[in-house]
């Protein structure tokens, strides 16, 4: 495994769509492994592929909420959603921001695990917002576009994904 070099706010690869994943290889396991290990290094809960110059369909999301909480998604789509919440986001690839942003509470999203197999990840709160999040990067659309209000709090509570 290794540590991939995460894209900054301003780099045009954030902004481009990226493609599907036509079959999980050995080359896409290695991805996924090395963005988990980004992800963790950074103190992250999500990492889409476009962030680490990826432009594939491809995003790990850990909302650390037990043993075991990595999920690894491959062609992640959102199928059904519904409710909504509203809560403050930050996002690796623009340091030092934080801001509200509206989100489905309930998100149903479709994809295909390391070993190809179709999987459905009914997400609720939180982890819904980190889905969420994610997918809107292999759209090259980044939550400082849809945000409500910046949050400054004196004592931030970070969350960065
Ligand atoms: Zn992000």
């Amino acid at each position: 495994m290794a540590i991939r070099n995460i894209r900054i706010d301003g780099d045009p690869i954030l902004r481009k769509i990226s493609r599907p994943v036509d079959q999980v290889t050995d080359r896409i396991r290695v991805l996924l492994d090395d963005m988990a290990e980004t992800m963790y290094d950074a103190d992250g809960v999500g990492l889409a592929a476009p962030q680490v110059g990826i432009l594939r369909r491809v995003i790990v999301v850990d909302p650390r909420d037990g043993e075991d909480s990595l999920v690894k998604l491959v062609n992640p789509e959102i199928i059904e959603k519904d409710g909504e919440q509203i809560g403050v986001e930050g996002c690796l690839s623009i340091p030092e921001f934080n801001a509200t942003v509206k989100r489905p509470e309930h998100v149903k999203v479709k994809y295909l695990d390391e070993n190809g197999q179709e999987k459905i990840w009914d997400a609720h709160g939180f982890p819904a917002v980190i889905l969420c999040h994610e997918i809107d990067h292999l759209n090259g659309i980044l939550f400082k576009d849809k945000y409500i209000e910046e949050y400054k709090p004196e004592e931030l509570v970070e969350i960065n994904d």
